[in-house]
């Protein structure tokens, strides 16, 4: 596949051109680096389950799916160029991009560094289009990214250390903001549902901020597992004598789940004043009975990814914690298999695509 030829830097990257389709190489463009852009070579690239979700079409009619679709949004990479006005960067100098590359920088929630919920729609980094509204946007699973430094973040890890770095860009700031908003530290008890990308992300994380965590999980191999990465306890999420001896327990759960499940066993899960985070998001809408919330004061969040000032911060914490994500390296020829283990909820625990070698 090609992109319509305009001016720019030709890259190559790996793109779907629709909902059934296998990935292929495709050539496209990205705009040449303006005065506060920066060039980034893209060295690993993770793969998250919102690229599975988007590649196939999951999230119509609420997000389109516009193709071809090259996804990847949790990227890192080498800075090779800076433009005349950039001073966040050098060249040489590790970047991450995460989500979003573009917000309206004039609104409440771009003021206060909260650009993912910017009232006009902040650009994300692949299935959408530039704040122009007209140019389409290209994700990580390519060769290079043009991002204005505003939008990039500062890595300041080892080499050898980048590929598990990569995931934190959605995987790691996902689940840092909301575990921080709702107070999590030493005496909370955290629970989280689903060990996948978000979930091993979200015990590493809740575990440096010094919370006590259990795993709900629906797979009993993973017991061993959810262990060496610090949990607690681990309860398999479809025994039901094991979830109601767990019953008014938890004051933060956090949700992480791609699939359409039922919901109302981690409301009964949580104390008094408890809150349950959402994160996951299934196609279908869940089913909750307004008395779950009302005994016992409890309450339903969301929470979408994380600033870039917070983003900057959540880095700066999994460096200073030795926090990386355990991943699993592959060539750009494995995507749709790794796309379809990670269905199968057979991830340990994050796919990165190793873009330096591809
Ligand atoms: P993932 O790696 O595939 O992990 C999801 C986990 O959910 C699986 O490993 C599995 O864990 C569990 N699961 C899967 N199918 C299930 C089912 N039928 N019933 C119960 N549990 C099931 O996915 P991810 O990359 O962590 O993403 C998780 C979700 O978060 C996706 O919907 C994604 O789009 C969304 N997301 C949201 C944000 C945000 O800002 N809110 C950001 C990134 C991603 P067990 O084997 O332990 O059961
Ligand atoms: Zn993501
Ligand atoms: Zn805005």
């Amino acid at each position: 596949m090609t992109a319509p030829a305009t001016e720019g830097i030709a890259t190559r990257g790996f793109a779907v051109s629709g909902p059934e389709a296998t990935f292929e190489p495709f050539e496209f463009q990205r705009r040449e680096v303006g005065p506060k852009d920066i060039l980034i070579d893209i060295l690993y690239a993770g793969i998250c389950h919102s690229d599975i979700h988007q590649a196939r079409a999951e999230w119509e009619p609420l997000i389109p799916s516009l193709y071809p679709m090259v996804p990847g949004h949790e990227i890192v990479g080498r800075v090779t160029k800076v433009g005349s006005e950039v001073t966040k960067f050098k060249e040489g100098d590790f970047a991450g991009i995460g989500c979003f590359v573009d917000s309206c920088r004039e609104c409440g929630a771009c003021h206060h560094g909260v650009e993912q919920y910017c009232i006009k729609g902040s650009a994300q980094t692949y299935n959408s289009t530039e704040m122009d509204r007209t140019t389409p946007t290209f994700g990580g699973y390519s060769k290079h990214y043009v991002v204005d430094e505003a939008y990039a973040l500062n890595v300041n890890a080892p080499e050898e250390d980048l590929p598990g770095v990569a995931p934190l860009l959605c995987a790691g700031i996902t689940t840092y903001s909301p575990l921080k908003r709702w107070g999590v530290g030493p005496g909370k008890k955290v629970g989280v549902v689903g060990l996948g990308g978000l979930g091993h992300m979200a015990v590493k994380i809740a575990k440096a901020m010094g919370a006590e965590v259990t795993v709900f999980s629906t797979s009993p191999s993973k017991e061993a597992d959810a262990a060496k990465l610090g949990a607690d306890k681990f309860v398999v999420s479809r025994d039901a004598d094991a979830m109601g001896s767990i019953a008014g327990t938890f004051n933060v759960i956090i949700d992480t789940v791609s699939a359409d499940h039922d919901i109302n066993p981690y409301i009964s899960a949580l104390g008094l004043n408890g809150v349950l985070v959402v994160v996951g998001m299934p196609e279908k809408p869940a089913t909750v009975h307004q008395a779950s919330l009302i005994l016992g004061n409890k309450a339903i969040a969301g929470s979408l990814i994380g600033g870039i000032p917070e983003t900057q911060e959540m880095l700066d914490f999994c460096a200073k914690h030795g926090i990386t994500s355990d991943i699993e390296l592959i060539k750009p020829d494995y995507i749709d298999t790794a796309y379809d283990r990670t269905v199968k909820a057979d991830v340990r625990y994050r796919f990165v695509i190793d873009m330096a070698n591809a």
